[in-house]
């Protein structure tokens, strides 16, 4: 009845959980969140601001489908900054969130039967988009021993001149691992070798921890003219409900990412691209801050989980997750995290959520306060000591 690339759709683990724990909930249990990838920061005071002001001002028409040109400049400036690689307004194209820079550039590249390299486990949109498109999965693992980066001979196994598309993901959901400057040199090398487009998702790039910065590969010479940048507001400016993403392409695809916008969602929202521009302009006291609390909470996470007998964690570099590793019960990540939600009243993501590669792993977001974060562990580690 309904079309393939439509029954190929699966929900997003996270919303799952999030249904199942609410079910809890109304039943009178007290379920402890670590399920969630969303800031519980409210959004920095002067881009909430902006936002009412754009209103009051009239910003609540149609405008240009790839964005209001201002907030095109200064991602342009910003991102070129951030990249050390000229990027002019013309590249950038502000969408609705950042999730239509992830359908929209793979609508533009891939065709039925092309194959597309993902990282498994990882972000659940790929897949989906990669089935929507007709596209032909071709997951590669992440291994825990290289720090959450691709398996490289995995890699090299799966391109082929039938690779279409690389999606990257760095610093990762779920594993918040980030891809090493030399493991990008060599997928480019093999991206350029074999005509492979990138798709780079690059919306933690901001959230890194202790100092570090996640390398883009569109900053590697000859990457940029076959690599679109997507980023966007949702995670490291706590603006997720806001919907403000944006994607960078070279510009004669930019220019087709625009006609995309231009005929599903129109444009994006007037007065929330005013709140963009704010956020980018304006003071990022906040913004270091929200940083600086992530790293706090991480560091305090990966300590507990780590006195866990029988479960170990890697201390991420980036985003908002943490990836323990659960192999040693024997069960499945999908049992333990039904069980630590039904028995614990603790929920969480099975890693196997983020495809096969992330069996034998929990994900566990530190989103949340650190109060909430203890007591979540406590829990957790309760239970483990009396499988
Ligand atoms: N990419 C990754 C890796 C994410 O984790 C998320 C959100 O969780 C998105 C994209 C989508 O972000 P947005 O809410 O801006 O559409």
């Amino acid at each position: 009845m309904f079309t393939e690339r439509v029954n190929s759709l699966e929900n997003e683990g996270a919303y799952a959980v999030l249904a199942r724990a609410q079910a809890l909930e109304a039943q009178g249990r007290k379920i402890i969140h670590l399920e969630l990838g969303q800031p519980d920061f409210p959004t920095p005071a002067n881009a909430r601001e902006a936002g009412i002001q754009a209103i009051r001002d009239g910003y609540t028409t149609y405008v240009a489908s790839a964005g209001i040109r201002r907030l095109r400049e200064v991602i342009a400036e910003q991102a070129s900054q951030q990249r050390a690689i000229p990027i002019n307004p013309a590249q950038v194209v502000v969408s609705p969130g950042t999730k239509p820079g992830l359908f929209f550039p793979p609508l533009a590249l891939v065709a039925p039967g092309d194959e597309v390299i993902y990282p498994d486990p990882g972000f659940p949109t790929y897949a989906a988009v990669i089935k929507v498109t007709g596209g032909l999965p071709k997951p590669v693992t992440l291994r825990e021993e290289h720090n959450f980066s691709f398996d490289l001979d995995a890699f090299d196994a799966a391109i082929s001149d039938r690779t279409k598309l690389i999606i990257l993901n760095s610093p990762s959901n779920p594993t918040g691992g980030i891809i090493p400057q030399a493991d990008l040199e060599h997928i480019a090398a093999r991206a350029i070798q074999h005509n492979a487009w990138v798709l780079s998702d690059e919306i933690y790039s901001r959230l890194m921890f202790d100092g570090r910065s996640a390398p883009s590969i569109a900053s590697i010479p000859g990457m940029q003219a076959r690599t679109v940048i997507v980023d966007g507001f949702s995670k490291a400016f706590a603006m997720h409900g806001w919907r403000l993403g944006y994607m960078i392409a070279p510009e004669a695809l930019a220019e087709r990412l625009g006609l995309l916008m231009t005929h599903s969602v129109g444009c994006t929202a007037a007065f929330t691209q005013m709140a963009g521009i704010e956020a980018l302009t304006g003071p990022q006291d906040v913004v270091t801050h929200m940083a600086a609390e992530y790293q706090a909470r991480r560091d305090r996470l990966v300590e507990m989980i780590n006195a866990i007998p029988g479960v170990h964690t890697q201390t991420p570099a980036g985003a908002f997750y943490v990836f323990p590793n659960v192999k040693s019960f024997g069960l499945s990540s999908a049992e333990i995290a039904r069980r630590l939600l039904d028995e614990a009243g603790v929920a969480l993501l099975s890693g196997s959520d983020f495809g096969a590669g992330g069996e034998g792993y929990l994900r566990s977001s530190y989103a949340t306060s650190l109060e909430v974060i203890e007591e979540g562990v406590q829990k957790m580690k309760a239970w483990f000591e009396k499988l």
